[in-house]
């Protein structure tokens, strides 16, 4: 008899991996604890919900999240279908109306018949095969159950969240409408940008250095001060604005403020720094502010952001927030297939794994559910070849230094190098990454199939 399988956490990787494997005929029961319980992050009921950013990565085929993409498009990917069906213009990124996106995501699962949908907080893991996909939120209980059974300490850092705006209180008549470099997806551009000259961009960022911050807490406190937890106790990809602005005046004017490929309208230059806002729904009622997480306090990101031209009178939908992130130490404790060594029928997948970003737990939870559904029905997971994005992500959470273990995006840096001979420029040696995974894939598929 085919067991069934167990998945715990309905977000990104859970909703994926018990997708996968329900449709390859193994029944699912699904645990989720939201709404029941809230994470701090996520404000909604439903899974698959993004807690900051709308985008899910470029979408360009030689870029390394579009090599992931394009994998998991091959590899039928459910949350993706439903990221492209939900799509709103964001240039060459695939960004997307995030409550359409969790709602698809809720409704697939909800109607998929061998998915039972439990809302409940797990805390321990019970027998049998099991998926852990709880996420860099995974409430305290199933974190103790987890160091319990790992016996390794858990990692905590921080992440910030940007804020995001009502359209509608935006000053149109200072800021401007464009694409970088006009690579956009809408003829008048997919991005609202401020504009600002050298002398709005010192008080700026006057400002931001000497405004209050939220304090942190006491675990926190002992978190930044952590060894794991690297100089600042955030992650490096995520920092907030204000710790961006403390490592240099100019830092943010070459970081996420950077003016280039963007020519204000109204006086025909390159401002000197501009804040790009990104569209967050698909009504294009609500924008984000690209790159502007932040630990302000809320009063404090009312008076700094209303410095920004075009943001005087802006409504906050949600304030920039901080939050904890956990993840276990992978090189310690899995196997490249994502399974526990000490128990394979418990399979990791998501943020938890130490894989990081929308699109990689997305993925790391495809994984997850197909290596499940093939140890339900007597087999050994499959491992995909280190050459694709998601073989190579698998290969370097599970071979990485652990004492320095950190997150780890999709880069064309973890894969295997072109040790072909050729001399390429930069652009061709991604071209040739991405030809590389998708010949690799196709045939791992066709031998697999065969
Ligand atoms: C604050 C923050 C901001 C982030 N911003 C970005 C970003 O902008 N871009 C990006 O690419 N990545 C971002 N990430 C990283 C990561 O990509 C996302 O967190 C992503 O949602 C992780 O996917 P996941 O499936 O692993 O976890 P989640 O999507 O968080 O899903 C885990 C689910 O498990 C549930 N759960 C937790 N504990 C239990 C339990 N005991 N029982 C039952 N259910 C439980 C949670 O409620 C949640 O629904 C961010 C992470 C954090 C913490």
């Amino acid at each position: 008899m085919t067991k069934e399988v167990i998945v715990i956490g309905g977000g990104l990787a859970g909703s994926e991996a018990a997708w996968q494997v329900a449709k390859r005929g193994v029944d699912v029961v699904l645990y989720e604890m939201r709404p029941l319980k809230q994470t701090g992050a996520h404000q909604s009921g439903y899974l698959a919900e993004l807690v900051c950013s709308n985008s899910l990565g470029s979408r360009l085929p030689d870029r390394a999240s579009g090599v992931l993409m394009t994998e998991i498009r091959c590899l039928k990917s459910l949350l993706l279908s439903i990221a492209e069906r939900e799509a709103v213009p964001a240039g060459g990124a695939l960004a997307v109306d995030r409550e359409a996106f969790a709602r698809g995501v809720t409704e697939q699962i909800d109607t998929q018949p061998h998915i039972t949908l439990i809302r409940e907080e797990v805390s321990r893991i019970p027998d049998g095969i099991v998926i852990v996909a709880s996420g860099p939120l995974t409430s305290d209980k199933l974190a103790n159950e987890l160091s319990r059974i790992t016996g390794e300490e858990h990692l905590y850092f921080f992440d910030a969240l940007s804020p995001i705006v009502e359209t509608e209180s935006i000053d149109m008549s200072v800021s401007f409408r464009a694409s970088r470099y006009g690579r956009g997806q809408i003829a008048e551009g997919d991005y609202i940008n401020c504009p600002m000259n050298e002398v709005e961009y010192e008080a700026f960022i006057d400002a931001l250095l000497g405004a209050e911050k939220i304090p942190l807490r006491d675990f926190e406190v002992a978190v930044k001060t952590g060894v794991r937890a690297g100089p600042h106790g955030y992650f490096e990809g995520c920092l907030p604005v204000e710790v961006i602005a403390e490592r240099g005046r100019k830092s943010l004017a070459y970081g996420p403020m950077r003016p280039v490929g963007l020519i204000d309208p109204r006086s025909g230059k390159r401002p000197y720094a501009v804040v790009q806002l990104r569209q967050d729904n698909l009504i294009g009622n609500l924008y984000n502010i690209v790159g502007f997480q932040t630990n302000l306090t809320y009063y404090e990101q009312d008076r700094v952001f209303s410095l920004i031209p075009g943001l005087e009178e802006v409504k906050f939908i949600r304030y920039g927030q901080m939050h904890r992130n956990t993840f276990i130490n992978a090189p310690r404790v899995l196997l490249p297939t994502l399974q526990f060594c000490k128990r394979t029928s418990i399979i990791f997948a998501g943020q938890i794994t130490g894989v990081e970003g929308y699109l990689g737990n997305i993925a790391t939870g495809l994984y997850a559910g197909w290596s499940a559904a093939r140890l339900a029905h007597g087999y050994d997971p499959i491992i995909f070849p280190q050459t694709t994005m998601l073989g190579s992500l698998c290969h370097y959470i599970s071979h990485a230094e652990p004492k320095s273990f950190q997150p780890m995006k999709a880069n064309f840096g973890i894969m295997p190098p072109l040790d072909d001979g050729t001399k390429r420029n930069r652009r061709q040696r991604s071209q040739a990454y991405a030809n590389r995974s998708s010949n690799d894939l196709e045939l791992f598929l066709d031998e697999f199939n065969n």
